[in-house]
């Protein structure tokens, strides 16, 4: 029998270690977590330490332009981590949370791949320690109490049901709830509007878990979330409808970061997952503080490419939490290149050396980007059986005429062993690092100044166009004071511009900005370029057909 293992055989062959062993290699003691059985924990505030923040390292691991399938960030973070605990340093990847959605959809989890993975892989794709519950509880009792208000007749606030753009939220891709009309039944029965349902991940609320800093900020800015408006054009915040308390109190489990282990025994802290493409793409401040208050080095990842999840990372979460990344890594497939340049999806693993060179420039800007911030990337090649050892000389030529380290990042098929020459590269660059991070705009900037300076500099666009809803929110957000937040640009993945189509390294084109979503509460402001969705669906065939669960709770089929 050749056929592969797949990475749920992996996992389930892998020994696990008492979760009290993997809080021990942190220097916590069983009385310190607080176990959920015995492979995961969470871990308690109180063990952030500020000062030692400031020494840690902290390394960012980004990716080229995806193909639809992801380009192995979670697995390269996971083996990068195993193999710099290898070499003596100790450390700690720090990953978001999956959500249903892709596990029962296309995509499956998010917790890496092959021999580099965290574990226990069924539990953390699985609705893992309750976390997006608790969101999606806090979540639907502020929408509640917003109908509830619309009903009142002794506590009406007076909103303008029309002006309110918050909606329900649960965590499964179902189309037929994007758009639904609700309070239907009568006076008793609510005020009919229509309205719809997000997934979890696209919360403000999960927005806003990852930006605070602890229970009273986060209450602080739970209130701070924009409902919409009076019929005399007066804002309501849900702190008018008096629903951070309550909101918070659902969530001081939530707000704790979760302890688990990587195959190979080292500690991983996973927490939270807001979507990249229309929120910030990385897991909780407070996690990874954590992180690097108990490890001398942390890995973490921000979703999609430079573009998207590295920018928001650098632009809002670092600036927010003086956070100092020293190195880039940037997760490169000769697939997804030749993806770049111009190959079919369905021909991708055969070796095409012309099609890889075609589309570097897609490469090439997003190790540019990362100079922009002033911090030196790292060019991890994520290796598939596919690759060609021609194909990998193309982009090693390429790396060293951009004076860039490369390697090849094996963790997939070898776990940490594979990616110890990656580690070796990383540390290097860290250790030379002067900490120079400097963030690409400053949040005091106008509104428009800051959308074009991501647009020209990142995405390498010629020009933005505002569109007339565009134009109006610009207005709002300036009566609102709001204009000196920063901006999480919702954009595709696929391209760097806002057509999923124009792939590689496209210039002269336009940016267009449709509207500019408010998110008071998570403290950033949401510019809309094309069609974001915030309710996905399900394919025909979704991966759900294929888990199951046998009587002794031995579960199959998870990819
Ligand atoms: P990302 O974090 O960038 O979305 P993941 O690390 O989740 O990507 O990987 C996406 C999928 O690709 C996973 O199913 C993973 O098992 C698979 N994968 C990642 N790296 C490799 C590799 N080198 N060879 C084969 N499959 C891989
Ligand atoms: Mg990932």
């Amino acid at each position: 029998n050749t056929k592969p293992l797949t990475d749920l055989e992996i996992a389930q062959e892998v020994e696990l270690l008492h979760i009290v062993k993997i809080a021990e290699k942190l220097g916590l003691d069983s009385e310190e977590i607080e176990m959920y059985g015995k492979y995961k924990a969470k871990l308690p505030l109180n063990r952030i330490d500020k000062e030692k923040v400031k020494q840690s390292n902290l390394i960012l691991v980004s990716a080229i332009s995806p193909t639809p399938a992801g380009e192995g960030k979670t697995t390269v973070s996971i083996g990068l981590s195993e193999a710099l605990n290898r070499i003596g340093k100790k450390t700690t990847v720090v990953l978001r949370e999956p959500s249903l959605g892709p596990v029962f959809g296309i995509k499956g989890g998010a917790t890496g791949g092959g021999f580099s993975q965290v574990l226990p892989m069924e539990d953390i794709n699985l609705h893992f320690t309750g976390d997006f519950s608790a969101i999606e509880k806090a979540h639907n009792l502020l929408a509640a109490l917003v109908d509830n208000n619309l009903q009142s007749k002794t506590n009406n606030l007076g909103l303008d049901a029309r002006t309110i753009s918050l909606k329900r939220v649960m965590d499964v891709n179902d189309r037929a709830l994007r758009n639904i009309v609700i309070g239907l039944g009568g006076t008793g029965s609510g005020i009919p509007r229509e309205s719809g349902f997000d997934i979890t991940a696209a919360s403000e609320i999960m927005a806003i878990l990852c930006l605070a800093e602890d229970l009273e900020d986060l209450k602080k800015r739970l209130g701070n979330i924009f409902i919409g408006y009076t019929f005399d054009r007066k804002p309501i915040f849900a702190r008018d409808l008096k629903a951070e308390g309550a909101m918070t109190a659902l969530l001081k489990e939530a707000i704790k970061p979760n302890l688990v282990q990587t195959i190979e025994g080292n500690p991983a802290i996973i927490h939270l997952g807001p979507f990249a493409n229309i929120a910030q793409g990385t897991n909780s401040v407070i996690a990874t503080r954590m992180g690097m208050s108990l490890s001398d080095y942390t890995v973490t990842e921000a979703g999609f490419g430079s573009d998207l999840g590295a920018e928001k990372f650098l632009d809002i979460k670092c600036q927010s939490a003086g956070l100092s990344p020293k190195a880039i890594v940037l997760t490169t497939t000769i697939r997804a290149l030749k993806y770049h340049g111009g190959a079919a999806l369905n021909t991708l693993t055969t070796p095409d050396v012309e099609a890889l060179k075609r589309g570097l420039p897609n490469l090439e800007k997003h190790l540019e980007n990362a100079r922009l911030y002033n911090i030196t990337p790292v060019i991890a090649i994520n290796k598939f059986t596919s690759d060609s050892d021609e194909e990998i000389e193309v982009i090693k030529k390429l790396a060293e005429k951009m004076q860039v380290k490369v390697a090849v990042a094996d963790g997939w098929a070898k776990g940490g062993e594979g990616a110890i020459d990656l580690a070796e590269k990383v540390v290097e660059v860290v250790e030379q690092s002067l900490g120079e991070f400097t963030p690409l705009y400053d949040w005091d900037m106008d509104v428009i100044s800051k959308i074009e300076t991501i647009a020209i500099n990142i995405y390498g666009a010629e020009r933005v166009e505002f569109g007339p809803k565009a134009k109006r929110d610009l207005k709002n957000i300036s009566n609102l004071g709001l204009d000196n937040l920063p901006v999480c640009i919702a954009k595709t993945q696929k391209s760097f511009s806002d057509d999923p189509s124009l792939l590689g390294r496209p210039t002269g084109f336009t940016l267009n900005v449709r509207e500019i979503e408010i998110a008071a509460g998570a403290g950033f402001l949401v510019p809309i370029t094309g069609d974001m969705m915030r309710m996905p669906g399900l394919p025909s065939h979704p991966a759900s057909e294929n888990i199951n669960i046998d009587n002794e709770g031995n579960i199959s089929g998870l990819i």
